[in-house]
């Protein structure tokens, strides 16, 4: 990924030698700050428009609200709340949709748009720990909103996926669904 900012160096130093005889000065040192460099500054506005058109796709496409076996299997751990806002679908999207692009290309059986969760088979929306993961995300968005969330995303994705993998893993060991470390 080419960066506008590691360019200014170049573009300094030829600035000084049309301005002036004078020997040129040492480049600059460049801050290489991921949170505010080129990229990630294109990255959030795009990002937070691709979640929030993709998720409109979905509603457009239809959706509905949890399952009720589903419900009764994550009540009293995911937030009342949460349950109530969540709806889910099986597949669809147009091609530049997330859900298209992150399912198609086999990173995950699942994506959740704001609070509208994307499974890839049916088979997979009837799982009720990969239920539990994308809630979290329905939560995380909740708190965040969609820029906020985006912002979270680009800084440290690893942060908000290891947050609904923990919070899985722990409805699981709570239910008894995964033998005693
Ligand atoms: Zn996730």
């Amino acid at each position: 990924m080419i960066r506008i900012k590691q360019a200014l160096p170049a573009l300094t130093f030829w600035l000084t030698m049309l301005s002036a005889g004078a020997e040129p000065p040492a480049p600059p040192d460049v801050p290489l700050d991921p949170q505010v460099d080129t990229f990630d500054a294109l990255a959030l506005p795009w990002l937070a428009a691709a979640i929030a058109e993709s998720r409109d796709a979905a509603i457009r496409e239809g959706v509905a609200t949890i399952p009720r076996a589903i419900r009764a299997a994550l009540a009293g751990y995911v937030p009342d709340a949460v349950l109530d806002r969540a709806r889910w679908r099986v597949g669809g999207g147009g091609w530049l949709s997330l859900q298209r692009n992150l399912i198609g290309f086999g990173y995950s059986p699942a994506v959740t748009l704001d609070h509208a969760i994307v499974f890839e088979t049916a088979a997979d929306a009837r799982d009720p720990k990969l239920w539990a993961h994308e809630l979290r995300h329905v939560e995380q968005f909740m708190l965040w909103g969609i820029e906020g969330f985006a912002a979270r995303y680009i800084a440290n994705y690893n942060a908000l996926e290891n947050d609904a993998a923990e919070y899985r893993w722990t409805w699981m060991r709570q239910t008894g669904r995964v033998p005693p470390p």
